[in-house]
């Protein structure tokens, strides 16, 4: 019994070895790793910060977010630091529900636009029933992720009412070091053209194209502005909603930008140093 019981003691100890290698190896690279995840019709991005903070940004429609989660998270990390909804419709909040039963989540932040959607509904309930940290966010805000890393709001600038929540949808643009993500959300023509007129800095080497592609976006003059080197799209394959746009490839590549589909290419996976950014290529 005394030495069964040893070395069970022995594989525990050496189970936490392995656990703890893990995490330094995952964690402790001094890199920022981005993933535009595979969740089929839909945006979700997730985000892990050189010390190992964790992002999600939207969660697709369903269960596949899980999926998904379970390949670019250990399976014994069950948290995530932040989620931000950028607006509620079913193809970025519906998976969110299953994110937030399934993980502990420190805090959630969204637009506060309070269109009527039965999951985004269920979703307030959760965030209310499980004590999570709430916020809304405005133009303006700076949310510090980690030690060189933040996330600056562009929009929305104030709630318009509006039966499209894509008018009060945020936009964020993620820095880390000279390495910038503009990541749109779903955000439109009109959208893009505030922010040219704003005058912010958009300059970004990675930029999350907005609404999935569509026509309604990736305006000539904004791409001009935001000089990006990969342009990413995250739609589902055969879509019933046409998505992308063949007019919106045509004014990426007119752009210069590299164009990455998660319809085509999968989950989309960089890591950046805060200097050189590296497309990990399909594994
Ligand atoms: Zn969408």
């Amino acid at each position: 019994m005394r030495r069964n019981f040893k070395y069970i003691f022995i594989l525990f100890l050496l189970i936490i070895a392995v656990l703890a290698s893990r995490e330094t190896f995952s964690l402790g690279d001094g890199n920022l790793k981005f993933y535009v995840l595979d969740i089929g019709q839909g945006d979700a991005i997730f985000v892990q910060t050189p010390s190992g903070n964790q992002i999600l940004i939207d969660g697709g429609q369903d269960r596949r977010i899980l999926e998904e989660l379970g390949k670019v998270m250990p399976f014994y990390d069950r948290s995530i630091d932040l989620v931000i909804l950028t607006h509620p419709h079913l193809d970025h909040a519906g998976g969110l529900l299953e994110v937030l039963e399934n993980y502990k989540v420190w805090e959630f932040v969204d637009g506060g636009d309070i269109y009527n959607l039965a999951e985004y509904g269920e979703l307030k309930k959760l965030v209310e029933e499980k004590k999570i940290s709430y916020r809304t966010v405005q133009r303006g805000m700076q949310i510090s992720l980690d030690k060189g890393v933040s996330l600056l709001v562009l929009t929305p600038e104030k709630l318009v009412k509006s039966d499209n929540p894509h008018n009060n949808n945020v936009v964020v643009r993620l820095s880390y070091g000279k390495v910038d993500f503009l990541l749109m959300g779903d955000g439109e023509k009109g959208e893009e053209l505030k922010l040219v007129q704003a005058g912010d800095n958009l300059e970004s080497e990675v930029l999350k194209v907005g609404h999935h592609g569509s026509k309604t976006s990736s305006n000539p003059l904004f791409l001009e502005k935001v000089n990006p080197e990969y342009a990413l799209i995250s739609a589902g394959v055969k879509n019933r909603y046409g998505h992308p746009a063949q007019s919106t490839l045509d004014n990426l590549l007119a752009a210069g930008a590299k164009i990455l589909r998660t319809d085509v290419d999968s989950t989309i996976e960089f890591k950046t140093d805060g200097n050189n950014l590296t497309l990990t290529e399909e594994k």
